[in-house]
């Protein structure tokens, strides 16, 4: 199939990267900057989110919930006031695309999340900013007092008697506060620990009140969705998964860096673009919390029903190479290590579960390797355990790298 390559014609969500000055508003407005603001207000809330339901939007932070269903039960909801959240709190390892966005187009991101605010009815929306990306944290202060200066957010919102606005809060590191109830936690001044759902927060999210949490790159979508029109954006990609999406390719390939594909790319389209080496050992599909796949399983197509039909997951797009010169005890240790140092700690089987992989995978790395019956066994109890028992996304994954590495590799034969 035809792809397009970095400054193709086709790019849709990279399209101004790297052409467009991040400090200019003008600039912005120069390239079809809020166009897709007066169409919003043109079509109305409910119209924004009937575009944005018809062109089959699932959420790019990694879980794929239609973003136009949880428009839908934020706006509904009749306690007030309603909130919008921008998930930028990006800390999944391997993953860096709503990063380029913020700082390569940062007003992009100001004006889809005042379509959002105007869609589901809340007037005040929190961009959640992972600490460690000062730029972006710069770009989108300015970007933000400019819009403000210029009406484009406020008490009026170019003139349409809408009101909205934005405050930015910065993440400390925790991993944990990506998380959208922790990251509410950690907004209202608390622990950053997850909240159990349901309720969902839909219904009781931050302050408890109706909530909308969205991740970077899904709200990006919405522009070309309100611009081309829903139907034209469903032809994109697949049926089941619609649109353009943004890969993060990393390790060991010639080009790692950030890609635009349709959806419905192979995985093979995606390396070969990036650059991909004869001595390529696996992937790791979906960062930490995905899963290796094989060098004879290049054909999956990066879809959400493809690699799930496929047994594993695309989450938020990481692609990682690792060449057969990467010693894979050591990686998968670092994972585990990363897990139990990032858990909360709040419930068992995720502050005690990381602590049993981890230890599981020392000794087996003390073998230089080889793992004993019962190291596995160990590794599979706990793993289901914290599966089915923990509390939130966190400990639900911490075993997927593991469990993969085991059943697909071979990893310890
Ligand atoms: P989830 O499936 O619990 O929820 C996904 C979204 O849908 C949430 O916003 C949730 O509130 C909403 N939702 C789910 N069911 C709902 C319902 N019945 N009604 C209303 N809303 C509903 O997943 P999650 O725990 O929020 O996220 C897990 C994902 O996060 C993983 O797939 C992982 O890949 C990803 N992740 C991404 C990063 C990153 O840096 N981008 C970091 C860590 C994890
Ligand atoms: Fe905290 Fe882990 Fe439980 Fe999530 S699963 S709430 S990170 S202890």
């Amino acid at each position: 199939m035809a792809v397009p390559q970095a400054g193709h014609p086709d790019l849709i969500l990279l399209r101004r990267i790297g052409t467009v000055d991040p400090y200019s508003l003008d600039d912005y407005r120069a390239h079809a900057g809020y166009e897709a603001l007066r169409r919003a207000f043109a079509i109305g809330p409910a119209g924004v989110i009937r575009e944005v339901t018809d062109a089959g939007l699932v959420g790019r932070g990694g879980a794929a919930f239609p973003t136009g269903v949880k428009w839908q039960a934020t706006a509904s909801q009749p306690d007030h006031p309603h909130y919008l959240v921008c998930n930028a709190d990006e800390s999944e390892p391997g993953t860096f695309k709503d990063r380029v966005i913020m700082e390569g187009d940062p007003y992009a991101l100001i004006e889809t999340m005042t379509i959002a605010g105007y869609a589901v009815g809340a007037h005040r929306g929190y961009l959640y900013l992972r600490g460690e990306y000062p730029r972006a944290l710069h770009r989108l202060t300015h970007a933000i007092e400019q819009a403000r200066a210029r009406g484009l957010l406020g008490d009026d919102v170019l003139g349409q008697g809408y009101a909205f606005d934005i405050e930015i809060r910065r993440g400390a590191g925790a991993y944990i506060c990506g998380e959208e109830t922790a990251l509410f936690n950690s907004i209202e001044g608390y622990r950053g620990e997850p909240r159990s759902k349901p309720p969902f927060p839909v219904e009781e999210g931050l302050f408890g009140k109706p909530t909308a949490a969205n991740n970077v790159e899904t709200l990006v979508n919405v522009l070309p969705i309100l611009t081309m029109g829903a139907q034209a954006y469903a032809a994109i990609g697949t049926a089941k998964s619609t649109g353009p999406k943004l890969f993060c390719v990393s390790g060991s390939v010639e080009r790692p860096g950030i890609y635009e594909l349709p959806f419905g790319a192979t995985l093979g389209d995606l390396l070969t673009l990036a650059g991909k080496r004869d001595n390529l050992r696996a992937v790791l599909l979906g960062g930490a919390a995905g899963g290796f796949v094989r060098t004879d399983e290049l054909d999956i197509p990066l879809t959400f029903e493809g690699t799930r039909e496929a047994g594993t997951t695309l989450g938020s797009g990481v692609v990682l190479a690792l060449d057969d010169t990467v010693p894979l005890p050591r990686i998968l240790l670092r994972i585990a290590e990363f897990f139990r140092d990032e858990s909360c700690g709040q419930c068992v089987p995720c502050r005690v579960g990381t602590v049993r992989q981890e230890e599981a995978l020392h000794r087996i790395a003390e073998r230089t390797g080889a793992a004993a019956a019962d190291d596995i066994a160990l590794l599979r109890e706990v793993g289901r355990a914290m599966r089915d028992a923990s509390i939130c996304g966190l400990g639900q994954t911490a075993w997927n790298a593991v469990e993969s590495a085991i059943d697909r590799l071979g990893a310890y034969e």
